[in-house]
């Protein structure tokens, strides 16, 4: 008898049918004798919706408020679930993240677990209930409602697999594993067996969004076995793993990110002096804002240009803040560009090999795509392109480093 903890994604409880058809999935598990903890997000576009109703009040919603509403869309899938298993024959008691006491800090909107009493849950698994428990929410020390962050269900799920020492979590999601890149964009994406924890953390942090960066961090940190699989159809899934040697037969490259959350400011024609960088970010990170990829030109008629990019989001006021360092500092002028995306290549095989970048490079050149950022890990190589580019260098590279399923013979 295993004690599993199973988390399911917005899509997969995204109708009532869809809610029964999980009931049916878990009850299978209970029947076979395991423990079972289920983790639910809100049905899918739920937290959409409610984010879109705080906004319709407040262009800038307080963010403790937020989290009290934003909270809900889990709250009701957990009752939905636990009604259709009771419903089955099979006990079962739903949780908010406040019941349980999942405890956090106090950073509304992007929490972080601090915590978690496992002594209620532990009661309830050893009366013989499936416990389900809202994902994504939290309490902090004054007891107020906390999120986790977009796509935060996946922390929940495998932050409570730590803390129960669960001998699996299971993330159920509308793909059936972790793919060479989002097969949503590459026809050809291919699924994978295994990926080590470094390598799904790069992955997740550079854009691809099918575990949260957080729950990957968690699950290294906590040596959690991790699975992601399909939850409506059969199937191995992709296991997260610790060991890097199983997964030495994989090429060179284990997969392609993306994301297009950036934007990029260029502060040009500044005095080159020691201690420029600082005196262009100092101000940037006083505003809170996070800084990705940066690069400085050599100098030239003692001025030098000095890029960086910025979340998306946060582009107007990084460029207003950088507009007043240029006038302090006398640079020319301040430009910028939103349009643009940032494609990676990441596997632990890159330690081992030369030559990746430029593999890397060459392909994009022969889609005459123009590199105009690019930043090297021992694991990874970003570039930033043109946004409209985006796809195109994602199947060119992923034809590029071998990664294409094999072509299907016609049915
Ligand atoms: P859930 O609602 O179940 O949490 P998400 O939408 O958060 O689901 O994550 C699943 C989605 O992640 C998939 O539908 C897929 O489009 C996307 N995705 C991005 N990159 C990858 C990848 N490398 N492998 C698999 N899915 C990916
Ligand atoms: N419902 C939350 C979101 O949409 C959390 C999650 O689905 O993981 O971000
Ligand atoms: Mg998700």
């Amino acid at each position: 008898m295993a004690l599993i903890v199973q988390k399911f994604g917005g899509t997969s409880v995204g109708s009532i049918e869809r809610i029964e058809q999980v009931a049916d999935k878990v009850k299978k598990f209970r029947d076979a004798g395991d423990d079972l903890v289920v983790v639910l997000s809100a049905m899918s576009g739920e937290t959409n919706r409610l984010i879109d109703l705080a906004r319709q009040v407040s262009d800038q919603p307080a963010p403790r408020e937020l989290d009290v509403i934003v909270s809900t869309g889990e709250q009701v899938t957990i009752a939905l679930l636990a009604m259709a298993l009771i419903k089955r024959g099979v006990p079962a008691v739903s949780y908010t993240g406040n019941q349980v006491r999942i405890l956090t800090d106090s950073s509304h909107n992007k929490a972080r677990i601090l915590q978690i009493d496992d002594q209620k849950i532990r009661a309830d698994l050893k009366a013989g209930r499936v416990v389900v428990v809202a994902g994504f929410q939290g309490v902090d020390e004054h007891g107020s409602i906390t999120t986790l962050g977009r796509g935060g269900s996946d922390t929940t799920g495998v932050a409570l697999a730590a803390a129960l020492k669960a001998d699996e979590c299971q993330i159920y999601t509308d793909v059936d594993g972790v793919y060479t890149t989002d097969p949503r964009v590459v026809a050809q994406a291919r699924r994978l067996e295994k990926i080590t924890f470094e390598e799904m953390l790069e992955m997740a942090s550079l854009g691809s969004k099918v575990l949260q960066i957080r729950s990957v961090e968690f699950a290294g940190k906590y040596n959690v076995p991790l699975r992601v699989l399909h939850s409506f159809k059969e199937g191995p899934g992709t296991l997260i793993t610790i060991d890097e040697e199983e997964s030495m037969e994989q090429p060179i490259i284990s997969g392609i990110a993306f994301n297009r959350d950036e934007a990029k400011l260029t502060i040009r024609g500044v005095p080159d002096n020691p201690g420029v960088a600082f005196k262009i970010l100092g101000p940037i990170s006083a505003s809170n804002i996070e800084v990705d990829m940066i690069v400085q030109n050599v100098a030239h008629d003692n001025t030098t240009d000095f890029t960086f990019t910025v979340h998306r989001n946060e582009y107007e006021k990084a460029q207003s803040v950088l507009e007043n360092t240029a006038r302090e500092i006398g640079a020319r002028e301040v430009i910028g560009d939103t349009k643009i995306a940032k494609v990676s290549i990441v596997g632990v095989g890159m330690r081992s090999h030369a030559g990746v970048a430029s593999q890397m490079f060459e392909a994009l050149a022969k889609e005459s795509i123009n590199i105009q950022m690019i930043s090297t890990s021992e694991i990874k190589v970003s570039v930033v392109i043109e946004e409209k580019y985006l796809e195109l260098a994602v199947r060119a590279l992923h034809t590029a480093f071998e990664l294409d399923a094999p072509v299907r013979q016609s049915e």
